[in-house]
């Protein structure tokens, strides 16, 4: 590993609450698309001014950007700090990731993580450090960080037996060997993520815009100390208006929001693209988006075959008439 690797390493974070946030890349440096890249070309925009987006008109913004750059195809907003532009092609996309338009204008472009790396999880011995990990690591894929999930209890942080790897593919290695002794590389399917301040998922307080709400009753605008139902009503879940704490673990959202970071993982796609499929209605359970698209294969063939089928039936019912018909003639 090289050193710079290593200081990526010692920059994560090592604190169990997982962050949804995407911005492995600009942590990484890396500014380019590989040349031999295939995948989507997507770049993020996003303000490093925390007002500068929501000044800007959307469309003023676009006129900017498509006369400054090449090959920009669509612009979309994906929240009110950040956009994400699709461009045609690598060279294109190369370039607008390094001009220095963007932070003489307040601006940072990133390319999106979930098009570079992948996160997975090793059952690993608490007793193994990271120096050795690095000192005898084999793997086919690269890897930039490795990280041990520490877990609480009793209000400690006590590391437990799994570590998280960041590799530089979209795709993940089915294994990896530490002194030659092989292990199992899974996804590494994260918490969710709800906010302390508006309590929604998807999100955390540091990325809220939403006004703050008590936990207790689910209104706005104030909390433990001056929440007159505390004592006098039970609590009331904002979601789904029942008789849980907004924030239980038991609340039916809970479940979709561990699903929706399953597909993430799954797929190595971003929150609100899980979202929108666990959404649809498409994933009852997480399970892999590429099998839900074989499912619909598989149905779509068998639909087809039904309509065969049935077409041939009608062809055979016509044949049978015709020759029906036929018949007086012929005895005529
Ligand atoms: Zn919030
Ligand atoms: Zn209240
Ligand atoms: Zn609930």
């Amino acid at each position: 590993m090289t050193d710079a690797t290593m200081n990526i390493t010692h920059k994560d974070k090592t604190s169990p609450s997982y962050t949804d946030n995407h911005t492995i890349s600009t942590q990484h440096g890396i500014t380019r698309f590989p040349d031999n890249y295939s995948g989507p070309i997507c770049v993020l925009l996003s303000s490093t001014d925390e007002k500068n987006l929501e000044k800007l008109n959307p469309v003023k913004l676009g006129k900017v950007l498509t006369k400054s750059f090449k090959g920009i195809i669509n612009i979309k907003f994906i929240s009110t700090k950040r956009l994400k532009i699709t461009l045609d092609i690598v060279h294109n996309a190369n370039l607008f990731l390094n001009s220095s338009h963007h932070s003489e204008n307040g601006l940072s472009a990133s390319i999106p993580s979930t098009l570079l790396f992948s996160l997975g999880v090793i059952r690993l011995d608490i007793n193994v450090t990271e120096t050795d990990f690095w000192d005898s690591l084999e793997c086919s894929t690269e890897i930039l960080s490795f990280r041990r999930i520490n877990t609480k209890r009793d209000n400690q942080l006590v590391p437990s037996p799994f570590v998280e790897l960041n590799f530089l593919s979209t795709s993940l290695p089915k294994f990896l060997s530490i002194y030659k002794v092989l292990f199992d590389v899974s996804p590494s399917v994260r918490s969710p993520v709800q906010c302390a301040i508006c309590l929604r998922f998807g999100h955390t307080q540091k990325f809220c815009r939403s006004k703050e709400r008590y936990g207790h009753c689910g209104l706005a605008y104030h909390n433990a100390s001056l929440c007159p139902e505390k004592y006098t009503f039970p609590p009331i879940c904002i979601l789904y208006n029942l008789n849980h704490l907004s924030t239980d673990r038991s609340c039916v959202e809970w479940t979709i929001q561990k699903d929706i970071k399953k597909i993430m993982a799954v797929n190595n796609i971003s929150y609100s693209e899980a979202a929108a499929i666990k959404r649809s209605g498409v994933v009852n359970s997480a399970f892999s988006y590429a099998q839900v698209t074989n499912n619909y294969t598989l149905i779509r063939t068998i639909i087809l075959i039904m309509l065969k089928i049935s077409l041939m039936l009608i062809m055979l019912k016509i044949l049978t008439m015709l020759i029906m018909y036929s018949q007086p003639v012929l005895i005529l």
